[in-house]
């Protein structure tokens, strides 16, 4: 049991590790934070002046924000 689970936790990291850019966001670490990000070089996260961190898009919905206005 323990150990299945452990394979499966690691091809999950397996998968997001090669899909990156499909399952993880950018977020900027604050409490006034509203939005996530696809790239890490958009400008709504130039105004960050926290820590931006890389999450799963569901961690991010789960805080409560929501896509960025300026990507798709
Ligand atoms: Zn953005």
């Amino acid at each position: 049991m323990f150990k299945t689970l452990s394979l499966l936790l690691f091809a999950g990291w397996l998968s997001i590790g090669s899909t990156q850019q499909a399952s993880g966001v950018y977020i900027c670490d604050s409490k006034d934070a509203k939005k996530f990000h696809l790239v890490e070089k958009c400008r709504g996260l130039s105004n960050c002046k926290h820590e931006i961190v890389f999450v799963t898009r569901e961690t991010a919905t789960q805080r409560g924000l929501t896509l960025c206005g300026f990507e798709d």
